[in-house]
């Protein structure tokens, strides 16, 4: 299947203008993202070049200034898509670089063809240059990818690839093969590949910021931004991935944790659920699961846990909170915690009803008079006897008549 070179040109300049549309839309919309800005300039850059070249034969060599102005105009939309690139993975960019890649392509022309330089080697200088921002791209694509994968990005590696490959590729054979080097049929090839390549470059670029944005929303919906912990939503989730056979529950309540709030302000109540949230995630093992439940609650998932080592594990936590004051206001505040603990019973198909059961638990921690692990229907031998063997309320813990 060949097309003519008019169709060709048409289509590569009503698909990039439809792209201009749309990313300058995204621009007005979301000042913030520069990196569109720097898009939607590679874009217009990208326009201009091919229109201009596009007003020439193309089996005609390009004289001195026409050219620098041609492969400027290139130079600078791929430098502004490789800045672009940076910009979108949050990194620096450094502008005099930028600057130095986009006017290349361009300089090496004008300046080769200017001083007599065998057109041939001017040209293959022009693709080396823009083999350059397009190596850079790719690679940034690359090294994102191995951080924080996004699937889309693999669309603009394939077509960065194509694009760096391409230009290699006509280095090779200006320099070392006596093909014409401007001829309609090659032409034809290059605006070809340089069609769907373009098509999916800007459809990436599009598709990356979406998929960006959704696995951000996503993963901040599913977390208590004060603790950084699962929210419900967050945890249930997850759960949706595991089986919960074999696991065990605990809930955890911060004892008069209202008094915080009375006696030293909602801030410092705030200080003390996030250093606990750093407590419990630092007891917890691996493959457990954390959440912040609601108010001063936390709930752990323990996956294929029995009923001794919960008991141990909320045992673990229960001391550890009693044995690590919060530092709040300048001052070490006591805190203490009281721990329900359940099993997920191997009819259950959720944690619902063992999370009833550990808070009918931690009910009975509570009116057993607190900073203690008690688990109703687990072995009455180890059920309520966690906290025996320390003491109930460290020396200075919060208690009602404290405030
Ligand atoms: P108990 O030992 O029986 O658990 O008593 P308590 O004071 O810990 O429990 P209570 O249910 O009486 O009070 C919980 C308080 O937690 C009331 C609420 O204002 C406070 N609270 C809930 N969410 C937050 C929060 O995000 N930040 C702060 N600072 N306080 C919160
Ligand atoms: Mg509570
Ligand atoms: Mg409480």
């Amino acid at each position: 299947m060949t097309f003519d070179l008019d169709t060709l040109q048409f289509a590569t300049l009503s698909s990039r203008i439809s792209y201009v549309l749309v990313f300058a839309l995204l621009a007005l919309r979301q000042r913030d993202d520069v990196y569109i800005l720097h898009w939607l300039l590679a874009l217009i850059f990208s326009i201009l070049g091919s229109l201009i070249m596009f007003s020439r034969p193309m089996d005609d060599i390009l004289p001195p200034v026409f050219g620098m102005v041609v492969y400027g105009l290139f130079g600078a939309s791929l430098a502004l898509s490789w800045s672009g690139l940076r910009r979108f993975h949050e990194l620096p960019v450094h502008a005099p670089s930028v600057l130095v890649l986009a006017v290349l392509p361009g300089l090496v022309y004008g300046c080769g063809m200017g001083s007599g330089l065998w057109p041939r080697l001017c040209l293959a200088l022009v693709f080396l240059a823009c083999s350059l921002p397009t190596g850079l791209a790719l690679f940034e694509c690359l090294r994102a990818q191995s951080r924080d994968r996004l699937w889309s990005q693999y669309f603009a590696i394939g077509s960065f690839s194509v694009y760096f490959m391409l230009f290699v590729l006509s280095v090779v054979i200006l320099a070392a093969t006596d093909q014409p080097m401007m001829s309609v049929e090659s032409a034809k090839i290059s605006l070809t590949i340089d069609q769907i390549a373009g098509i999916l470059i800007h459809f990436a670029y599009l598709a990356m910021a979406g998929e960006r944005s959704n696995l951000r929303l996503a993963r901040l919906s599913q977390r208590d931004p004060l603790t950084r912990l699962f929210n419900r939503r967050g945890l249930s989730s997850r759960l949706s991935h595991v089986s919960i056979a074999g696991s065990a529950v605990l809930l955890a309540d911060i004892d008069h944790f209202k008094a915080v709030n009375d006696r030293l302000g909602h801030a410092a109540g705030d200080e003390v659920l996030a250093q606990f949230a750093v407590l419990m995630s630092g007891v917890l093992r691996k493959t457990d699961l954390g959440a912040r439940w609601g108010g001063e609650e936390f709930l752990a998932v323990l996956p294929a846990t029995s009923a001794a080592e919960a008991l141990a594990i909320a045992e673990r936590l229960r001391f550890a909170a009693a044995a690590a004051p919060v530092a709040v206001g300048g001052t070490l505040l006591p805190v203490t915690v009281s721990i329900g603990v359940a099993v997920v019973d191997e009819t259950e198909a959720d944690i619902g009803p063992a999370t009833a059961r550990a808070d009918a638990a931690l009910y009975r921690a509570k009116a057993g008079g607190r900073n203690r692990v008690c688990g109703l229907d687990l072995a009455p031998s180890v059920a309520d006897d966690g906290a025996a063997a320390s003491p109930r309320r460290p020396p200075g813990a919060l208690s009602p008549l404290a405030s």
